[in-house]
């Protein structure tokens, strides 16, 4: 059976600086998969090749088993793909007009149905909707980034660096946002370097400079004592 995304030896860079070396992973339907790596690793540079933002040099990538390397990120996103950037959201749009964007390729009527139901599960953007995104707090606008992620009704989530630049506090929050959709089955692919994040992570992919050095779950992840120190610095991962 396919899965719903896989990435197999994806080569890429910029210009003539390769920055990521046959990255091999896969997302299955409504799993929670983190790509765990320090500053610079190539996350973002990942994350970017999958969504189709920047060519792959060479290998392959495929959505339900089809082969999407050569095609747009909006053919991407017309198959159920949500891309989340640590850019957020638009600071000057309303936080109606942001989930808008995120809905672009639905029609009017069904703009509105998913925009009741994002507000139905986050309250607190109904009550703030017509006012700027910019106004939000962190935490708000983190959740008005997902919020505008799902608005396309997407099978898989691709979030890049959701706890940046926030609060201890409020990346748990971050968490329990993504925690809250997990009944609609839901998968996410979160690039992060927070480890508070393997808290919900069914499967890990640690990279280092381009490479996959871990790939497993969280559980393997934690009794593989080289990579929790060289790379966490911590005797614990929980
Ligand atoms: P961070 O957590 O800092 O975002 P990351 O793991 O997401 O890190 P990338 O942003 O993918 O890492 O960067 C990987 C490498 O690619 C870094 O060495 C970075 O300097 C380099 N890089 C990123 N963007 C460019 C660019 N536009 N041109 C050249 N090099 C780049």
């Amino acid at each position: 059976m396919s899965h719903l995304l896989a990435g197999s030896n994806i080569s890429t860079g910029y210009d003539q600086l390769q920055i990521l070396w046959d990255v091999s992973l896969h997302v299955d339907d409504g799993e929670r998969v983190v790509i765990l790596g320090a500053n610079g690793a190539g996350k973002t540079t990942l994350l970017k090749t999958l969504v189709g933002l920047m060519p792959a040099w060479r290998g392959s990538i495929e959505l339900n088993g089809e082969p999407v390397q050569h095609r747009s990120t909006d053919y991407r996103m017309r198959r159920n793909l949500a891309y989340v950037s640590d850019v957020g959201i638009i600071a000057d749009l309303s936080v109606e007009d942001n989930l808008r964007i995120g809905g672009y390729h639905l029609s009017r009527s069904q703009v509105q149905d998913k925009m009741g139901l994002m507000f139905e599960r986050f309250p607190i953007l109904k009550e703030r909707r017509r006012e700027a995104g910019g106004s939000l707090s962190g935490g708000q606008r983190k959740m008005l980034a997902v919020a505008r992620g799902l608005m396309s009704d997407p099978k898989l989530v691709l979030m890049d660096e959701p706890s940046a630049g926030l609060s201890p506090l409020l990346v748990n929050e971050v968490i329990e946002i993504i925690q809250s959709v997990e009944e609609e089955k839901i998968a996410f692919l979160i690039a992060e370097q927070n480890i508070k994040f393997l808290d919900i992570a069914h499967r890990v992919y640690v990279i280092d400079f381009g490479k996959v050095i871990f790939s497993g779950t969280v559980q393997e992840l934690q009794q593989n004592d080289a990579i929790r120190r060289a790379y966490f610095g911590v005797e614990s991962l929980t």
